[in-house]
């Protein structure tokens, strides 16, 4: 039968070149009682050329006499699955006239030819390969000796300057238990604190190289998040104002003070970032602003930025950023001193605490770092400290029944504890809806209002209250808590009849203040005039 006009299948010459000039060597062997000592039937051109035997020569050898498998644990294992499964790939060593091993990938099949069972091997020549594998198994060895090597030394040299430092940390000490005077004393404690953030620093160099070398581990303890803020932002203060720039900080007030993670890193990051902002800025101002946004039942996203009127990162050196021992000016003569691993540990330490770093900046104008991570947090009473400053609550003069509007979790749970830390007895809802349910129940003598709920948002509650014909109910005072500090808002605040509006972050003494003026003049009132 013919296939066209050109090739016969039958053909035995198409055979004969397929054969010899296929890519691989081929072997065609018989099956005896010891496979590696049967006869070798057939064998193509390359396989000659391979091995450097003529075909007679080949045709008169036996596979053992070209080829190591492996030991003969293996050797048994690769002819047994060759056996059992009619075809198997493996590895080995072919040997040439001239001696030489060739690494070769045989695959070997047993096929039927002419009633008889046969095994055909195809080996490749895998020399190459093998050579890049090794080359790259050494490169690999190389580098890693390379990386083991530096993270021992720096882990040496953290070890070397912390010990000098340990020593001006004690000497400090010793002069401070000396009679001093407010201002030597108020020096001291300030050299002390640099050395510990030196300690702190060489420590992250240590810190780097166990991050490398994948042995970092991460605490999760409580710990009150306003005593490492204290730290962070006086050390960078006086280091700012020494410049003529001034650190501003802001923290959301509802933000939780019992925070449970990792607050020697998360003070490592924040120690960095601020740092930075105050390295890289002559003249204006570094503002630090701190929030959370709630992800879950007991855990908060930790939100942190700083942003600086400095020197500022074009787009080209933003590829820089965050890449080991990089700097933007990596000139000797450049004009700011650092190690270039800030932003790299700060990059790992966020991503492993399982959050995000980020930047954005114009070259000339400055740049704001931030990062989010998620944390822990704790309301139980018991664990805030009572020196926290930050939130001092006034006392009601009277007790007030509050009914507080709020979607966000964390800010009902804080604004509900600083409520009733004042004396005021707290109901909460989530929604405007929720809010014309329950003033239909109780008599409330405050009505705090979030702006934006879902159902139905603060401007439509209010509206709906006032126009309600109870005056107990549509009289109620209401304070707007609102994320938009902006002229319109306000506008549309008052328009519907609330009485007060406080903007978000709040301000603890206006807020109360506010709350007590409005609830007591109602109260007056409803006294004066029973309804
Ligand atoms: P360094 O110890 O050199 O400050 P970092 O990793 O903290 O190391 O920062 C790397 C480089 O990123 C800095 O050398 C600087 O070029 C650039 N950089 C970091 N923060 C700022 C910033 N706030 N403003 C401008 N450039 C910055």
């Amino acid at each position: 039968m013919s296939n066209g006009d050109k090739y016969d299948v039958y053909d035995k010459e198409l055979y004969r070149k397929l054969f010899h000039h296929a890519n691989d060597a081929i072997f065609v062997n018989e099956i005896g009682d010891i496979p590696l000592q049967s006869k070798c039937i057939e064998v193509n051109e390359v396989a000659c050329k391979l091995l450097g035997y003529t075909r007679d020569e080949l045709l008169r050898m036996t596979p053992e006499m070209v080829i190591d498998i492996g030991n003969e644990t293996e050797t048994n294992q690769i002819i047994e699955n060759l056996l059992r499964d009619h075809r198997n790939t493996y590895e080995a060593v072919m040997f040439s006239k001239e001696g030489e091993r060739i690494p070769c990938e045989i695959s070997s099949h047993i096929i039927e030819v002419k009633e008889k069972r046969v095994v055909l091997s195809v080996a490749r020549n895998v020399t190459h390969r093998k050579k890049i594998e090794e080359e790259q198994r050494k490169a690999r060895e190389a580098a890693e000796l390379a990386s083991r090597a530096k993270s021992e030394f720096l882990s040496n040299m953290s070890h070397e300057i912390r010990t000098p430092l340990n020593g001006i940390s004690g000497m400090i000490d010793l002069t401070l238990m000396d009679d001093l005077s407010e201002r030597q004393r108020e020096n001291l404690e300030l050299a002390k604190s640099c050395a510990k953030t030196l300690v702190k620093i060489i420590n992250d160099v240590l810190d780097f190289s166990k991050i490398e070398a994948g042995k970092m581990v991460l605490e999760n303890t409580e710990f009150d998040f306003y005593k490492v803020l204290d730290k962070v932002i006086g050390l960078h203060s006086v280091q700012a104002s020494q410049k003529g720039i001034v650190v501003e900080y802001s923290v959301d007030p509802m933000f939780p003070q019992m925070l449970i993670g990792d607050a020697g890193k998360l003070q490592q990051v924040m120690n960095n970032l601020i740092g930075n902002a105050v390295k890289f800025t002559e003249t204006g101002k570094i503002v630090v602003k701190i929030s959370k946004c709630f992800v879950d039942e007991g855990v908060m996203q930790f939100m942190f930025s700083v942003t600086d009127s400095g020197i500022g990162i074009s787009d080209e050196e933003m590829k820089y950023l965050f890449q080991s021992f990089s700097q933007v000016d990596g000139s000797i003569t450049r004009k700011y001193g650092g190690t270039g691993l800030g932003l790299v540990i700060s990059k790992r330490l966020v991503e492993m605490m399982g959050g995000e770093i980020r930047v954005e900046s114009h070259k000339g104008k400055g740049s704001t770092f931030s990062f989010t991570v998620p944390c822990g947090f704790n309301l139980n009473p018991e664990n805030q400290k009572e020196t926290n400053s930050v939130l001092t609550v006034p006392k009601f003069k009277d007790s007030l029944n509050i009914v507080l509007a709020e979607d966000e979790k964390v800010n009902q749970i804080m604004m509900k504890k600083l409520l009733e830390k004042a004396g005021g007895k707290v109901d909460v809802v989530q929604n405007g809806n929720e809010l014309l349910s329950i003033l239909n129940k109780k008599i409330y003598d405050i009505i705090l209002m979030d702006i934006q709920m879902p159902e139905m948002g603060g401007i439509e509650a209010a509206k709906t209250i006032r126009s309600m014909d109870k005056s107990e109910i549509s009289q109620i005072p209401i304070v707007a808590l609102t994320a938009y500090a902006f002229e319109q808002d306000k506008e549309k605040i008052f328009d519907v009849g609330m009485n007060a509006c406080i903007p978000k972050p709040i301000n603890i003494p206006v807020f109360f203040e506010t709350i007590e003026k409005l609830a007591y003049s109602k109260k007056q009132k409803t006294d004066d005039f029973p309804i």
